[in-house]
C-alpha cells in the first residue's frame, strides 16, 4: 500500500500510459479505459446495484474495472454525483443512491485494485471532458451546464477548473433565479434547478396534461410520465401547452446563463444532459434574452450542445485522474 500511497513519479507517466474513468450515475455505472489523447480503449456498463448499498456498487466498479483495466493503467478517476472529502476519499453523500453516507470508497477500491484512486464532482469531470476533446476543446472560458434532472455545472476560467472551497464551487443550479417556484431538491425555492431542469419541464407538462386531458400532449404522451422528449413532436402539431413550455423553459435557461457570463465571463456555454436535445428548439429565444440582459461591454457567449454525450462523464474522469498523477496529487485512497 506504501508505494501506491505515494504520488505517482512522473517516469511512470510516459506516453503510453493509460488511465480509467468510472461514471457512477444513479442508474448507469460506466468504466472506460483511455489512452492520453482520449481515445477510449475499453468500455463496460452495468445498470448500478441499488439494492445492496454502497458495498454492491464497490465490487460492481472492481469488476468492471478488471475488465477495461490494461497493463499500462496507472490510475482511476471517479466522477460523483454528490459531495466527498477529497483528503481521505470519504463520499459524505449521494441523495439519487440509498446509503451512501460517510463512505470510504476511495480507500476501500484503492486496498482492492491497487491503483491510486481520485474522485471528483460529476459535473466537473463532465466539464473536463468537453474541455479536453469535446464542445469546448479550444475555449479556454467556459462553463458546462448540465440540465438533467438537476442542474449542476462545471466552472472553466483561463483555462482553469474552479474547485474552491471544499471543492464545491459551481452549484449553479441552486442560485436563486425566480421569485418563487415549486420546492427545489434542496428544500428550498425559487432555485433555478427548481424551474429549469428536465424535472421542472416535466412537472410542468404533467400540470399542462392534467388540466387539458384531452389535448394534443395528452394524446401524444399517454399514460407514460410526460419529458422534455415530447415537445418537439407536440410543438410540430401546434400545442399551445408545449409552446408556452417550451418558450418559459427557455426563458428561464437564458437569465440563468446571463447570471453565469457575469459571474465568470465564459466565451462559450456548453450545454449537457437530456434538456440539451432540445437546444435546436430553444437557441435563438436563450440567445435574445442574454442579449437583452447582458451589461454592456460583454460579448454575447455561444450557447452549444456538449458532444461527448454520455461518455462526458467516464472521458472526464480518466483525464482528470491523468491531470492529478501528472501533478503529483496523492491518492484519495491513501
Ligand atoms: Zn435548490
Amino acid at each position: 500500500m506504501m508505494t501506491i500511497s505515494s504520488a505517482i513519479s512522473k517516469s511512470l507517466l510516459a506516453d503510453h500510459s493509460q488511465f480509467i474513468g468510472i461514471d457512477l450515475g444513479g442508474t448507469q455505472l460506466r468504466a472506460a479505459c483511455l489512452d492520453k489523447d482520449g481515445t477510449i480503449l475499453g468500455q463496460k456498463r452495468l445498470p448500478t446495484d441499488t439494492e445492496n448499498g454502497p458495498d454492491g456498487v464497490l465490487a460492481q466498479i472492481s469488476a468492471l474495472i478488471a475488465e477495461v483495466r490494461t497493463n499500462d493503467c496507472r490510475g482511476i478517476g471517479i466522477g460523483i454525483p454528490g459531495t466527498f472529502s477529497a483528503l481521505n476519499g470519504t463520499v459524505l453523500n449521494i441523495p439519487a443512491l440509498d446509503g451512501w453516507k460517510n463512505y470510504p470508497l476511495a480507500q476501500h477500491l484503492q486496498k482492492e485494485i491497487v491503483l491510486p484512486v481520485w474522485l471528483e464532482n460529476d459535473a466537473k469531470v463532465a466539464a473536463i471532458g468537453e474541455g479536453k476533446i469535446g464542445a469546448a476543446r479550444d475555449c479556454r472560458n467556459f462553463v458546462y451546464a448540465t440540465i438533467s434532472t438537476g442542474i449542476g455545472g462545471g466552472v472553466f476560467v483561463d483555462g482553469n477548473l474552479l474547485r474552491g472551497a471544499q471543492g464545491l464551487a459551481g452549484e449553479i443550479g441552486h442560485t436563486r433565479i425566480a421569485d418563487a417556484s415549486a420546492v427545489c431538491s434542496c428544500g428550498k425555492t425559487g432555485c433555478w434547478e427548481s424551474v429549469a431542469s428536465g424535472t421542472a419541464l416535466a412537472k410542468k407538462m404533467t400540470a399542462a396534461i392534467a388540466a387539458n386531458p384531452n389535448g394534443i400532449l395528452a394524446s401524444l404522451v399517454s399514460d407514460r410520465p410526460p419529458s422534455g422528449r415530447d415537445l418537439p413532436a407536440a410543438i410540430a402539431m401546434g400545442d399551445e401547452d408545449a409552446i408556452r413550455i417550451l418558450a418559459e423553459e427557455a426563458f428561464f435557461l437564458g437569465a440563468g446563463f446571463v447570471n453565469l457570463q457575469h459571474f465568470y465571463a465564459p466565451e462559450r456555454i456548453v450545454m449537457g444532459g437530456g434538456v440539451s436535445a432540445l437546444l435546436p428548439l430553444l437557441h435563438d429565444d436563450i440567445k435574445a434574452v442574454m442579449k437583452d440582459r447582458l451589461l454592456p461591454g460583454f460579448n454575447l457567449a455561444e450557447v452549444v450542445r456538449a458532444t461527448l454525450e454520455d461518455a462526458a462523464g467516464v472521458v472526464g474522469a480518466a483525464f482528470f485522474a491523468r491531470a492529478m498523477a501528472e501533478a503529483g496529487q496523492l491518492s484519495h485512497g491513501r
